[in-house]
């Protein structure tokens, strides 16, 4: 992936990255993930929670320091957000951070994280405010830059995972990690802000790769109906087998738009999370039941790993959970819909996407 500066499509040139705009990133991600998640993961934490977030709110030299060997593929990068007693609820999380001269010292447990056991550079959101962690007021959060070798960083793998078994994912422990100020990223107290700006582009890719899931499985299961005979015919005959051909089709094609609509938003520097959330809880959701069903049209076969589709079903299940579970975008939407809810732009928002052409004349 770093040969073909997968993981840096969307970064420009500049920064070391392939220049491309956030579309492109969507199709990666779909064409990754119709072959396996683990793939679309590395995309997601690497690309879509952690560069993106410094590519927008990183200062020159973080952008030097970090974005640019990230992009290039020479460094891992992954977003340190859930705690083993907090994943929806952000401002229920323990780490904390406090200044001591030129240097914050960083404390706390993080869990469930991608990568976490291979990963170099780690986005890590933690309280700087005690007072404010009481009152459960978010503006008391702070994001840091944390690499794997600064003393007092352990990590290791969750084992025994449903899905995503290519890939790692396991936690990390921070005991009196020093970092120093530059490491801060954007100002004190805007932490759960860049963690939502980082949702927001992680949840993107998400939605591109379930869109590959249904995909693979609408692939695989036009396969297997025009070979697999029942009753004297081929199963692609049978009325109930062409009805989950038929539904995998329009979910495929839905989903597909969804995300592709986010990321022309993107693209033209429009506010774009409410779009992404669509599209992240529609391809997920509709990727479960696509990968259900078609491990029912190959039969028993279906249940068996002499074909894949009972691993996009194993799969696809954690995408219905992570970057804001099934239930939190259901109500974000009704929310939306219901105008209790808008789409308010923070301090930094992405940066529209212009081709290196366009950004030098911009510069002439
Ligand atoms: C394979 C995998 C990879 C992951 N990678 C990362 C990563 O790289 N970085 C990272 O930071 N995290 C990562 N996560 C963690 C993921 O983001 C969290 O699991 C997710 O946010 C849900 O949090 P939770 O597991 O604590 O569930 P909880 O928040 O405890 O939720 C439990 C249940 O309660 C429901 N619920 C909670 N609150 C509400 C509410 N207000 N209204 C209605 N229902 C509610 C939820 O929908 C869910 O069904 C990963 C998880 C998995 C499975």
């Amino acid at each position: 992936m770093a040969a073909l500066n997968l993981l840096g499509v969307c970064i420009p040139e500049e920064y070391g990255g392939a220049g491309f705009d956030y579309v492109s990133l969507g199709l990666v991600c779909e064409e990754l993930e119709a072959v396996d998640t683990f793939l679309r993961v590395a995309m997601s934490v690497h690309t879509g929670l952690n560069s993106l977030t410094l590519y927008t709110w990183g200062t020159e030299a973080q952008k030097q320091k970090y974005l640019t060997p990230q992009a290039k593929g020479e460094k891992l990068a992954t977003y340190g957000l859930t705690e083993p007693g907090a994943g929806s609820d952000v401002v229920g999380s323990r780490s904390t951070a406090r200044r001591e001269g030129d240097e914050y010292v960083l404390n706390g447990e993080k869990m469930w994280i991608s990568l976490a056991d291979t990963a170099d550079n780690f986005l890590f959101f933690c309280w700087t405010d005690e007072e404010k962690r009481k009152n459960r007021d978010h503006s008391g959060m702070s994001c840091f830059i944390v690499e794997r070798t600064m003393k007092g960083f352990t990590s290791g793998t969750i084992h025994g995972k449903l899905g995503i078994r290519a890939g790692n994912t396991g936690y990390f422990s921070l005991q009196d990690v020093r970092v120093p100020k530059e490491n801060l990223v954007g100002e004190e107290g805007e932490g759960f802000k860049i963690a939502m700006f980082a949702l927001e582009q992680g949840r993107f890719t998400v939605a591109a790769g379930a869109t590959g899931v249904i995909r693979a499985s609408r692939d695989a299961s036009v396969a297997y109906a025009n070979s697999r005979e029942t009753f004297g015919t081929k199963i692609a005959n049978h009325q109930l087998v062409k009805q989950k051909i038929a539904n995998m089709e329009a979910d495929y094609q839905m989903s597909r738009l969804l995300w592709l609509q986010a990321g022309w938003l993107k693209n033209e520097g429009k506010v774009s999370g409410r779009a992404t959330s669509l599209a992240k809880w529609q391809a997920t959701v509709r990727s479960e039941t696509a990968a259900s069903m078609a491990i029912e049209v190959h039969g028993a076969n279906g249940y068996s790993n002499d074909y894949p589709v009972e691993r996009y079903l194993r799969n696809c299940k954690a995408a219905v959970i992570y970057e804001g579970t099934r239930d939190i975008h259901t109500l974000m939407q009704a929310d939306w819909a219901l105008g209790l809810k808008k789409e308010k732009p923070a301090r930094k928002s992405l940066p529209p996407w212009q081709s290196s052409e366009a950004r030098g004349a911009v510069a002439l």
